[in-house]
């Protein structure tokens, strides 16, 4: 993998660059001076958000959750089981329970199965959900500091936990 080199890595951290991210190109002997845990062995190179973080996800939701309730918002239980259209025009959706709703715009953020809700208004987008697993693990030998988010391009991916 060349720095911002012709492979996917490459092109990524091109892109990324080009729309100013501060990612930075990691040979591998600087990977190993930061953390020396990780076998490099067959890694020709790395990149590194340095100021990525985490969040609490479902904290964050249910902050959102509680402000839209406050300003008069009203949360629903049930399932969007397909847009309704005039035209080529979404108007609103049809839930499990019969209900129809209307509305002048519709947001389709049903994550990994967005594109189910889209195909019923005949739009096709690129989203396949994808089953993973994920395992906390207290390991025996301890990194000298938190490891970053760090993906293979297997998909095997780790990073070290901030809770107890
Ligand atoms: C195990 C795990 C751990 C993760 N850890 C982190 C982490 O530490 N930090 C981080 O930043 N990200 C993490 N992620 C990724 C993060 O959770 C997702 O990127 C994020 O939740 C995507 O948000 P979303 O709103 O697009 O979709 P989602 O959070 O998946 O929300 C989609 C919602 O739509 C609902 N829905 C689907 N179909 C319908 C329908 N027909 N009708 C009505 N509702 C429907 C679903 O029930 C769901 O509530 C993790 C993901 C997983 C699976």
């Amino acid at each position: 993998m060349r720095r911002g080199g012709p492979g996917l890595g490459g092109q990524i951290f091109t892109l990324h660059k080009r729309l100013g991210s501060n990612a930075e190109w990691l040979e591998p002997h600087e990977i190993h001076s930061r953390w020396p845990l990780f076998n490099l062995q067959g890694i020709a190179a790395g990149t590194f958000g340095p100021t990525d973080g985490h969040l609490d996800a479902y904290g964050l939701l249910m902050a959102y959750k509680s402000k839209a309730r406050s300003l008069g918002a009203e949360y629903l239980e049930d399932e969007v089981t397909t847009l309704t259209l005039e035209g080529s025009r979404v108007t609103g959706a049809r839930l499990a329970s019969g209900r129809d709703l209307k509305a002048g715009v519709s947001v389709n953020c049903a994550g990994a199965w967005a594109s189910q809700i889209a195909r019923t208004a005949g739009v096709e987008i690129p989203v396949v959900p994808i089953r993973r697993q994920i395992f906390a693990v207290d390991t025996q030998v301890k990194p000298e500091r938190p490891l970053p988010l760090t993906l293979h391009p297997s998909g095997l991916y780790l990073r070290s936990e901030s809770g107890a």
